[in-house]
């Protein structure tokens, strides 16, 4: 089986490979990944830090060109991609094949904001002096990201990055190496210099540590786990360099008495329980309130019940595998400590077996949850929602907020007061109304509040923010 490299100053390096397990089918060897050491993932910042010079002072046509090429020959082998990331991740292949058009979407973005970059020129406050705002690129920057969204992720951090000048040290989630290393092959054959981008797939606790230990990031831009986000929170303090994270949720989704039924319905479906219920933006709290509680949990669970989970290849596969066994262990444990803890399981709760060994699991409803329960509080990141029971949209209101995160939040009601109420009063950083609370558009901005996220916004023109550092020039005429 071909061993695929780390790219380090513009040579595919490496030798020790681990596989990449596919999670519908732990049988089959999806490829085999070279996995970098702390110190490959040092000769990569250096080799970064050597090309920024250059690159920094590139023309906008390069930057625009390579990007542009990036995303037109993704978009191409979208079906290809897609199938890779499927296999890989676990998520259906239409959700895959659309999250590569994404990933295209974004680079298509970036290259045209690579033509856009503006300043501003204002008059002093002192007479006959000019003053210019400009936007410089910051540096080397780090790039962490997690298994859930293995191209879509690091096209929303790499494209931003190169688009305005910085060069890139970026490390994927050991359990997807093979979006990214099909990334890092597309953006060096478009033609980019060698060292602006230096691929080092390996572990966390290596590789990304060696990342977090080097004074020569100038920034990490993260999406993971709270507690490795901590790391790099303080890491990045003691180096005075710039960081940007976006971490977990714990998502509401609220459903009003005038809710139209068969929209809150999908839209629960669809965020507690599509791409396995691993996304960040998943809503796993669904807060009803009296009147439609009993009519919506039984739509729910009709629904529920035709959803398909299989092979992510499979036609017809609604719902894929969880990405591996710590996962399902995981989800397991928590519908366990759900079980104890009171809440009624109303649909699903147990592994189940499929033509060949993966990491199947039913979508699991619980109901008569409370708002402090473990299985409300804390992030499980698996097809797992609960139904907490309120009085009013006063009461459902308070509940969305009451929790440590703020990603993304939802509501479904026909009342334009209560949607207009909630979108001015969630403490989330992205509200929606009728709609799922995952699914985003790629040319805005994406991000959360309190334990979810730190720093600037990423994606969309505010993407800027963290990959820009301001200047201000004054000029005597
Ligand atoms: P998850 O639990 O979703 O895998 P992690 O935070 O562990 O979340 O992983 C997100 C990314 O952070 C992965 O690329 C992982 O390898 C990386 N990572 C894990 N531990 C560290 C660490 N100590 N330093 C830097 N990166 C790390």
């Amino acid at each position: 089986m071909t061993l695929h490299h780390n790219l380090i100053a513009g040579e595919w390096v490496g030798s020790n490979g681990v596989e990449n397990i596919n999670p519908s089918n732990t049988n089959e060897i999806v490829g085999l990944y070279a996995t970098a050491s702390a110190d490959d993932a040092k000769t990569a910042i250096a080799a970064a830090k050597a090309a920024f010079p250059a690159w920094s002072r590139s023309g906008i046509l390069e930057r625009h060109a390579i990007l542009k090429k990036t995303a037109d020959e993704i978009l191409a082998r979208k079906e290809e991609l897609g199938n890779l990331l499927a296999r890989e991740e676990g998520k259906t292949l239409p959700e895959a094949i659309g999250e590569t058009i994404r990933a295209a979407q974004i680079f298509d973005f970036f290259a045209g904001e690579a033509l856009r970059l503006a300043g501003e020129v204002l008059p002093s406050a002192r007479p006959n002096i000019g003053v210019e705002i400009t936007r410089e690129p910051i540096g080397v920057i780090g790039i962490i990201t997690p298994w859930n969204f293995p191209i879509a992720i690091p096209a929303w951090k790499i494209a931003p990055a190169l688009c305005y000048g910085n060069t890139v040290v970026f490390k994927p989630a050991e359990l997807v190496p093979g979006c990214s290393w099909a990334i890092a092959d597309i953006l060096n054959r478009a033609g980019l210099p060698k060292g602006v981008l230096n691929l080092v797939m390996g572990k966390g606790s290596v590789v990304g540590q060696a990342m977090l230990d080097s004074p020569d990031l100038a920034g990490i831009t993260f999406t993971g786990s709270t507690g490795t986000g901590k790391r790099v929170a303080a890491s990045s303090i003691e180096h005075n360099r710039k960081f940007q994270l976006e971490m977990g949720g714990k998502n509401p989704m609220v459903v009003l008495d005038d809710a139209d039924l068969t929209v809150a319905v999908e839209a629960a479906a669809n965020s507690g329980f599509f791409s396995t219920g691993q996304r960040c933006t998943a809503s796993s709290r669904l807060i009803v309130t009296e009147g439609i509680h009993d009519k919506f949990v039984a739509a729910l669970t009709e629904k529920l019940k035709t959803l398909v989970v299989d092979d992510a290849l499979k036609a017809g596969t609604h719902i894929g595998p969880v990405v591996d066994e710590r996962q399902l262990a995981t989800d397991t444990d928590y519908i366990a400590i759900g079980r104890q803890e009171g809440a009624k399981l109303a649909f699903g709760g147990e592994t189940i077996t499929r033509e060949n060994p993966g990491f199947y699991l039913q979508p699991t409803l619980f109901t008569e949850a409370t708002n402090q329960m473990r299985i409300s509080r804390e992030e499980i990141f698996g097809p797992v929602a609960s139904v907490i029971r309120v009085k009013d949209y006063e009461e459902a209101l308070s509940v969305a907020n009451d929790t440590p995160f703020g990603l993304s939040a939802g509501i479904a009601t026909t009342s334009l007061k209560h949607a207009t109420h909630f979108k001015r009063n969630s403490e989330a950083g992205m509200v929606m109304v009728n709609l799922p609370t995952a699914g985003v558009d790629f040319h805005v901005p994406f991000g959360g509040r309190k334990a979810s996220s730190f720093g600037s916004r990423e994606q969309g023109k505010y993407a800027a923010e963290f990959f820009t550092v301001v200047k201000t020039a004054y000029t005597l005429a």
